[in-house]
């Protein structure tokens, strides 16, 4: 089996899988308890935290400790709704973002906030220009990813940032950079970024840890009640092994950074290429993109009948994104591309990452152009 579902979830290093093991086997206190097992407990805690916001470039304590992407992006946006309603009910993100970040501010909608979705162009980019025209005086938070989880669609965020400080300094800006962070360079100072949004186990950590970057000033109303861990942010004993495994891949992902989009985005053209010259098959991704992603449909074909024939030669792909595939709807970023129902339906992700090699490729581009070659013909009798 090839694993081609990278942006899914990553193969934890080695390293991280030791570490975690050995910081479970020997440490088992409770970080808040005051005996010295507490407080060695407590001390890895703070040291990962220097790690953490030493690969960020921010302050440790701008780190909050969180269980991945999903509470991080859910924390900023509705801790910033929750706080901050009194300066104003506006917030705008786009429509394409992840469901952590989208379904949030649909459920803020519910509860009385008003939400601007920002348009994207042909490559899921968005118009600086439509958001300076968007930004007013009670919009105070505007939420853009870095890199689209479906179709590796990179967002102008310097610009972004730049034009949301000109036109409200007050406004908050949020950055999902799940899928950026080890891909492409993260310079939250360039961005002007408040908040920013990371989960260890797509950076090849452990699964249930992340990080939200808070910029220093910017409050937020804690989403969960109980023992004030994170300085009150989010309370919950903290899930140190975890914790510890995903500074260390922190760590190891920006020193790999370079590497990567070398290696990975050689692959990546190597495959777009190819995919270029089969006419049944439509690009959703190009080089212009994140190095791990590429997106294609098969129009007239289910994505999933295309995910298992691939699977069926030992790839596995996804369809959407894995937090998505299991619903029955057209992707709603493809859509909001421009692309028809059809094309949305029948698009599969093809994500990769440094564990993958060229003669992977090799195989997949072989089983790609099968695939195609078996299917067509089903396609056509069906149509009939
Ligand atoms: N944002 C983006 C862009 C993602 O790709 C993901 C994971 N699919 C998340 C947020 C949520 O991360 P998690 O599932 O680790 O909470």
């Amino acid at each position: 089996m090839i694993y081609w579902d990278h942006a899914a979830s990553t193969p934890p290093y080695e390293e991280v899988i030791q570490t975690m093991a050995e910081v479970m086997r020997q440490h088992y206190g409770n970080p808040s308890s005051i005996h010295r097992m507490g407080e060695d407990a407590a001390k890895l805690i703070k040291r990962s935290r220097e790690v953490c916001s030493a690969a960020l470039g921010v302050k440790p304590a701008e780190i909050i400790l969180t269980s991945g992407a999903t509470e991080g992006n859910n924390m900023a946006i509705k801790g910033t709704a929750f706080q901050y309603a009194g300066r104003g009910k506006h917030i705008i993100t786009t429509a394409t973002e992840h469901p952590s970040v989208y379904d949030s501010c649909l459920y803020l909608r519910e509860h009385g906030f008003e939400v601007t979705f920002l348009d994207v162009d042909q490559k899921g980019r968005i118009n600086p220009d439509q958001l300076r025209s968007l930004i007013r005086k009670d919009t105070i938070l505007v939420s853009i990813m870095h890199v689209n989880n479906e179709t590796g669609a990179v967002q102008p965020l310097e610009a972004a940032g730049r034009i949301i400080k000109q036109c409200n300094p007050l406004t908050l800006f949020h950055v999902d950079g799940v899928q950026g962070f080890g891909k492409l360079p993260v310079d939250l100072q360039a961005w002007q970024a408040d908040l920013y949004t990371l989960s260890a186990h797509k950076l090849r950590g452990p699964k249930g840890a992340g990080v939200l970057f808070r910029r220093e000033g910017v409050q937020l109303h804690p989403l969960l009640s109980g023992g004030k861990q994170e300085s009150g942010m989010r309370s919950g004993t903290e899930n140190y092994p975890g914790i510890v495994a995903m500074a260390k891949a922190m760590r190891m992902a920006k020193e790999q950074l370079g590497t990567f989009s070398e290696q990975v985005g050689a692959l990546r053209d190597e495959l777009l290429a190819f995919i270029r010259t089969i006419p049944a098959l439509a690009l959703n991704s190009d080089e212009d993109g994140a190095p791990h992603i590429v997106n294609v449909s098969f129009s007239g074909m289910k994505a999933e009948v295309l995910l298992h024939s691939l699977e069926e030669h030992g790839m596995l792909v996804s369809t959407k994104s894995a937090c998505s595939s299991k619903t029955a709807e057209p992707s709603r970023v493809l859509l909001a591309m421009g692309r028809s129902e059809d094309e949305a339906s029948s698009a599969i992700r093809i994500s990769m990452g440094l564990t993958n090699t060229k003669n992977d490729v090799e195989r997949l581009k072989n089983a790609l152009q099968d695939a195609v070659e078996r299917l067509t013909p089903l396609m056509t009798g069906r149509n009939e």
